[in-house]
């Protein structure tokens, strides 16, 4: 079998996979794992095979045992009909990733960083996040019997610390810059030896495509044109697109889909450079949005992101709240139920059908990160109306 390796996104500069390294040594820029270049998917009638199991050809770096899974991934794509015919599309489908075991996509990679990790000899893991990656990491810890050093926001919903904390993690909430905890983090994991799983190290990005892989399942090859996909670190984006192009480099799909990148008016680092045709990441000045899970004013793969969507032809868009809000109506108004931020792509979506950047009788996969009862701060955003009755006067309701 081919050895594959690590790779820096910015300058190609190259290290061995049995390394714990995040970021070039050289230009800073984010390391990758090399484009899996042979594989085929593994089809199985046992219904106990994971995604891992399934997708095997593409991790050839990890020892990879059915006993590892939480049963992360095998999300549903749901058929969006009514809301694809109202924006005159041909397909519009939800890549749901509310049904993984912390209700969010970050399963698929803190479980293939914990492998690496526990393959390097680690017995510490960490994380720095808004919100999603938080409980993802602490749960996998704890199945593994592994220590996990979590850091947060100190402006983090109250809401979000208790299901982070049933795990048992050592958390701590930090006060200060929140770009900046992502590299401070990389330097006390070396000193104290704890494998960071942030949100782009490499194994990270190779979980995401995992996503990509289901999605071409699901549409039984029949590509989409589109994939929006809500973006913060940059991680997530770049595995999904990781992923369909791998598919294409085996010869699994004969093309990929355009690659839109979702952003929070309210914190759009990534989308105001790429309209101002710039190549470098620059700081997104006071960020304030009600999508926090995708609240990162210094993406620290911002630059890769830029280069991945000129490589793909994909574009970026982003949204106001109010139109998150009424993409999360409209997501609920056909029974389903997602965080702020996994609504950001259908707003966006929509804004791009009326500008018409997407056209006419496309198909569209948009990308819901995680479920929504891990934000209910949102319902202050709604008036909810019920009645109070006797149980006397049930037959005068209308
Ligand atoms: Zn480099």
């Amino acid at each position: 079998m081919k050895e594959y390796n690590l790779y820096c996104t910015g300058c190609s500069h190259k290290e061995s996979i049995n390394k714990n390294i995040s970021r070039c040594p050289k230009c800073d820029e984010p390391m990758e794992v090399e484009l899996i270049k042979e594989g085929k998917i593994k089809y199985s009638k046992d219904k106990g095979q994971t995604i891992l199991e399934r997708y095997l050809d593409f991790f050839p770096y990890l020892d990879i045992s059915r006993k590892d899974s939480l049963g992360e991934g095998f999300t549903p794509l749901t058929n969006l009909k009514s809301i694809s015919n109202n924006l005159n599309l041909k397909g519009l489908y939800l890549k749901n990733e509310s049904q993984n075991p912390t209700w969010s996509f970050k399963d698929r990679g803190t479980l293939l960083g914990i492998l690496h990790g526990k393959k390097l000899g680690y017995k510490k893991i960490g994380t720095v996040s808004t919100g999603n990656m938080a409980p993802s990491v602490a749960a996998y810890a704890a199945k593994f019997k592994l220590e996990s050093y979590i850091f947060v926001k100190d402006t983090i919903a109250e809401e979000k610390l208790n299901p982070i904390l049933i795990y048992n993690p050592k958390l701590f909430k930090v006060k200060g810059d929140y770009g900046s905890l992502y590299y401070n983090t990389l330097e006390l994991g070396e000193k104290k030896d704890i494998y960071f799983i942030n949100s782009d190290v490499p194994l990270r990005v190779e979980g995401s495509k995992t996503i990509a892989f289901e999605i071409c399942e699901q549409l039984n090859f029949e590509m989409p044109d589109y994939v929006i996909v809500p973006t913060s670190a940059g991680g997530n984006i770049r595995g999904i697109e990781k992923g369909f192009r791998e598919f294409k480099e085996v010869g699994i799909i004969n093309k990929v889909p355009k690659i839109i990148c979702a952003q929070s008016a309210g914190c759009s680092p990534i989308d105001k450079v790429f309209s101002e045709n710039k190549e470098k990441i620059e700081r997104f000045e006071n960020p304030s949005t009600i999508a926090h899970a995708i609240e990162n004013p210094l993406p620290p793969s911002g630059n890769q992101v830029l280069r991945m969507l000129k490589r793909n032809g994909g574009f970026t868009a982003s949204v106001e709240d109010d139109e998150i809000i009424d993409a999360q109506k409209d997501l609920a108004q056909n029974g389903l139920f997602l965080q702020p931020a996994s609504c950001v792509p259908l707003a966006a979506l929509k804004k791009l059908r009326q500008e018409e950047k997407i056209e006419k009788y496309s198909t569209v996969v948009i990308i819901g990160t995680g479920g929504g009862l891990k934000y209910t701060k949102v319902f202050e955003k709604y008036n909810f109306n019920y009645s109070q009755i006797d149980l006397d006067d049930i037959e005068n309701i209308d």
